[in-house]
């Protein structure tokens, strides 16, 4: 792998961090090595050193594929990098998915192997990643990245005509401002970025919808009765969704309809009353961007993004050093770009650089509470991969199962709410102790809308227009969002509201923030009296990486893997109970 350039003392940045060297981006650069696991003698006593250096060379690739990725994103307008990213994914991607295939046919014909226990599970998942092969399915995944890399380019090039070009996530920030009327105007001006942005996203999910069919069919699973591809079957299997199933979802679907939604109506009713407001309408209410019920302007902790990182890393130094020094370790060392600027990506997320064993986080501060918030979730991912690449050699065995993914992210949320005073006044910090308990709970009923929303769209056995689609997403949208008073204003906006981020790039990957999210406000309820103790554990259950079951990993980090309705409403009370007494 590329050397990276000598440290100065100075501080690097992204430019220094996301580099390649050309032969990396090509397939004779891995063929021969991969031709010579190929070709090993494989005994039981050879595999440990085998693995190694097949987990060596993987990294190697998908180093160069996050950074390619990465460039791409950080900057859709570049042709150069969005050309290299396809062009990689093209040609290394299908010869190292076959090659991956014979190594792991290699691997599980190995007689008498008996795997370390840090591979028993990474075996397990590759026996079925083997039966799940398909050659068919190869080409077709590469034309599914690459249709799936265009909602970057359509969304990165989206701005909003308020007095003056914004980027998406600069005019999400006005939906929280004091003045309705400015709100109104804002919203209005995002519909109809929106709107310029819709045809190109319906063409693209036309796209995407046969392709994903067609993945399915190729593993010969069908929806019942039919032809057509499974593709909720696909990604079950796909995403190794092991310990529930569809109808555990549609339970807990059912659940939150019941049990959340009320609530979130009662919080939402309660806002409107303080405000003096007859209904919500839908620029009185953005996930992102919290109402004052008081009517007090949006919290505004920074201006930049270098005064952001200032702020998180008082925030982490004070929550633990340990943690404190990973994230300086980020700061210093170039992997963080969180300014907003047109022509990024507007998604924030955090991407490992497997061979640096380092993670890189991607934002679009503009100053909110809500970016700070952001930056401790992205930055709990990067903890989660830090903590697992430094227990775990192999690459098999970083990050973990998705289900558990978003607890390192939204426990951290939590975790360092009681060291928000470097960037907030006491009550301000009330403030935004509130905004995030009510924000769990809203977050609940979208989740769920989304995940709802996707279950519906893959199991039709008919042929789906953009009309269906719209449609099912409106339905959805008034038994899920109920308080929202749309009234007098174009359904086409409200009904357009499935073109998210996820749907287009992360299919069906959503309930896990859901279930994560149950997870997240568990340990927070524990560190109210043991603060210590579930930091440790939070700390330990991120170092399993993904060697460990779902249960078990639930269970170091000391709650529960569960999302059904009794533990939903004991949660709900708690959270209930604790906004009360915020008071
Ligand atoms: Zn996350």
């Amino acid at each position: 792998m590329t050397a990276l350039p000598p440290q100065t003392g100075e501080d690097r940045t992204p430019d220094d961090v996301l580099v390649f060297e050309t032969a990396q981006t090509t397939w004779p650069h891995y063929a021969q090595r991969m031709a010579a696991l190929e070709r090993a003698e494989l005994s039981p006593a050879g595999v440990n050193a085998w693995l190694h250096d097949w987990s060596e060379l993987s990294k190697e690739a998908a180093q160069t594929g996050a950074v390619l990725g990465l460039r791409a994103d950080l900057n859709t307008a570049d042709e150069a990098a969005q050309s290299a990213l396809a062009a990689y994914r093209g040609e290394v991607g299908p010869p190292m998915m076959r090659a991956g295939q014979v190594l792991r046919r290699k691997l599980l014909a190995v007689q008498d192997y008996t795997p370390a226990p840090d591979m028993v599970l990474a075996l397990r998942r590759m026996q079925g990643e083997a039966e799940f092969y398909r050659e068919a399915n190869v080409p077709l995944e590469i034309v599914h990245a690459e249709q799936m890399q265009r909602y970057a380019e359509i969304t990165g090039a989206q701005t909003v005509n308020f007095g003056g070009e914004l980027t998406v996530p600069e005019a999400e920030a006005l939906l929280g401002s004091a003045d309705r009327k400015r709100r109104e105007n804002v919203w209005t001006a995002m519909s109809a970025s929106r709107e310029a942005a819709r045809p190109a996203l319906n063409a693209l999910m036309q796209d995407l919808l046969p392709i994903r069919r067609q993945l399915a069919l190729n593993a010969d699973l069908t929806l019942p009765g039919t032809q057509m591809g499974d593709y909720r079957a696909y990604t079950w299997r796909q995403l190794g969704r092991v310990d529930y199933t569809p109808q555990d979802c549609l339970d807990f679907h059912a659940a939150v309809l019941g049990e959340v939604v009320p609530l979130a109506a009662e919080i939402m009713g309660d806002k409107a009353r303080q405000l003096g407001l007859d209904t919500l309408r839908p620029w009185d209410y953005s996930r992102r961007t919290a109402l004052d019920p008081e009517g007090r302007p949006p919290l505004h902790p920074f201006e930049s993004a270098p005064e952001l990182e200032a702020i998180a890393q008082r925030v982490f130094d004070a929550l633990d050093p340990e943690l404190g020094a990973r994230f300086g370790l980020m700061r210093t060392g170039g992997y963080l770009d969180l300014a907003s600027r047109q022509g990024k990506m507007s998604h924030a997320y955090c991407e490992s650089l497997e061979h640096a064993d380092m993670p890189f986080v991607v934002m679009n501060v503009v100053g909110t509470s809500q970016d700070l918030g952001v930056l401790l979730h992205e930055i709990g991912h990067a903890f989660h991969f830090m903590a697992s690449s430094r227990a775990q050699p192999l690459i098999w065995n970083r990050w973990s199962p998705l289900e558990f993914v978003e607890v390192p992210s939204m426990a951290m949320e939590y975790l360092a709410l009681d060291q928000l005073s470097a960037a907030y006044l006491p009550a301000e910090l009330e403030r935004v102790r509130r905004e995030q308990l009510e924000g769990s709970i809203l977050f609940l009923p979208w989740a769920v809308q989304m995940d709802a929303f996707q279950h519906w769209l893959y199991t039709q056995s008919a042929e789906l227009s953009i009309a269906d689609l719209d449609a099912k997403w409106l339905e959805l949208d008034r038994a899920y969002h109920p308080w929202l008073d749309w009234s007098g204003l174009d359904e086409r906006e409200r009904a357009g509201g499935w073109q998210y981020y996820h749907i287009f790039r992360n299919p069906f990957y959503y309930l896990e923030y859901a279930m994560c999210s149950l997870g997240a406000v568990d340990l927070w309820r524990q560190s109210r009296t043991d603060k210590p103790g579930t930091l440790a554990r939070y700390k330990a259950a991120l170092s399993l990486g993904n060697t460990a079951t779902l249960p078990e990993l639930y269970r170091a980090a000391g709650t529960q893997f569960r999302f059904d309705a009794a533990y939903l409403s004991e949660l709900m009370t708690f959270l209930m109970n604790e906004l009360k007494g915020a008071l």
